[in-house]
């Protein structure tokens, strides 16, 4: 067994001695950081910060979103604050001065409040039902959506809810001061217009100046037009990272959510695709639109840094494509590290290189 261990380490330093691809890890908890720095993650490529305001967090989320002031909604928004700068500084602890990518916060909102049959329910029926339930209720029916994943989310809610990307980004900036070495980025999500990220960056610089914290500033490119306006968008942005669930989803038009349920099965047999574009990148559709963004993006700005931490970023073919198309990392769960590491050595070794440098 001891044998297998030494071999299994040299193909891996093997690969990382070859490898042009950074690989980092998707984690958004201190104990994931912590794993993924074990499996080899040179940084967090995507810190996803949703899951941070569920379980005792929600009555915070629901005064926020029950605020009918500005008092109201910055008390909710203060009560916030310190408990997402202690989030922040377990995870920079964890990662010992590597990168880390964090996103602000990109929810479906039905995933955060209550469901709106089980709080119909319970005031038609229930004995303790209060006014914050009454008011709860109109709320939840005020946001209903029939498309919530199209609908207020990412850049879309941290520019209807002033306050709440800058209390975020002030946790994060004060968790940095506090932690020697850390290195934050600041990602924006679901940006289809430069115009969002502009709103939002503005505000960003600001905080981080008051601060003097240093952190660079980047988006997703995962709704087709913002790939198709990469120029437009590097301007604002020194990083992109492609969130290949959310683009794949956009660009075929197939939710993310009901894929297992629908049709997709029946498309597999008739072959209509070999292998679900949610799991391997669609390199004739979904690859041109980050090619386009690559390209685009480069041209406006040389030293923009791009990477990817949709699912696709610890798929064996979709690494290859993403050495191919010449991205510096690819990001993914901390249980795929070994074989992002393994796959972008092979990628470098079998010679398809970037054109795009
Ligand atoms: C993506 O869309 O690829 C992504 C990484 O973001 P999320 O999965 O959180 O929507
Ligand atoms: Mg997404």
């Amino acid at each position: 067994a001891d044998d297998l261990v030494r071999a299994v380490d040299r193909i891996m330093r093997h690969a990382d001695g070859v490898r042009r691809l950074g690989v980092r890890a998707n984690a958004d908890t201190p104990q994931d950081a912590a794993r993924s720095r074990r499996f080899g993650a040179e940084g967090i490529g995507l810190c996803r910060t949703e899951h941070m305001f569920l379980g005792d967090r929600r009555q915070l989320v629901e005064e926020l979103v029950l605020a009918s002031t500005a008092e109201e909604r910055r008390s909710a928004l203060d009560k916030l604050e310190p408990l997402q700068k202690s989030d922040f500084i377990g995870i920079f602890q964890a990662m010992e001065g590597a990168p880390v990518t964090i996103r602000l916060i990109d929810p479906p909102l039905h995933e955060f409040l209550p469901d709106i049959v089980d709080l119909s329910v319970k005031i038609a029926t229930s004995r303790d039902v209060t006014d914050k339930d009454h008011r709860l209720l109109a709320a939840v029916k005020r946001l209903h959506e029939q498309n919530p994943m199209l609908g207020l989310r990412g850049v879309r809610l941290g520019l209807v809810i002033p306050g709440l990307f800058a209390m975020q980004v002030r946790a994060i900036a004060q968790a940095a001061a506090e932690v020697p070495g850390a290195r934050p980025e600041i990602m924006i999500p679901l940006v289809a217009s430069v115009q969002e990220l502009e709103a939002v960056r503005e505000e960003a610089v600001r905080i981080l100046a008051e601060t003097g914290v240093e952190a660079l500033i980047g988006t997703m490119i995962e709704v087709p037009r913002a790939a198709l306006t990469a120029g437009r968008i590097a301007e604002a942005a020194e990083f992109f990272s492609f969130g290949t669930n959310d683009l794949t989803q956009m660009a075929w038009g197939f939710s993310r959510d009901d894929v297992e349920a629908s049709f997709f099965s029946r498309y597999l047999e008739l072959g209509i695709f070999g292998v679900s574009p949610f799991e391997t990148l669609d390199r004739e559709g979904v690859g041109r639109l980050v090619e386009i963004a690559v390209r685009e993006g480069r041209a406006a700005r040389p030293d923009l840094h791009l990477g990817i931490c949709g699912e696709h970023g610890g798929d064996p073919d979709s690494v290859h494509f993403c050495h191919e198309v010449g991205l510096d990392y690819v990001s993914c769960s901390p249980f795929r590290i070994p074989v992002a590491r393994l796959e972008s050595g092979r990628a470098a070794l079998s010679g398809g290189d970037s054109d795009t440098r």
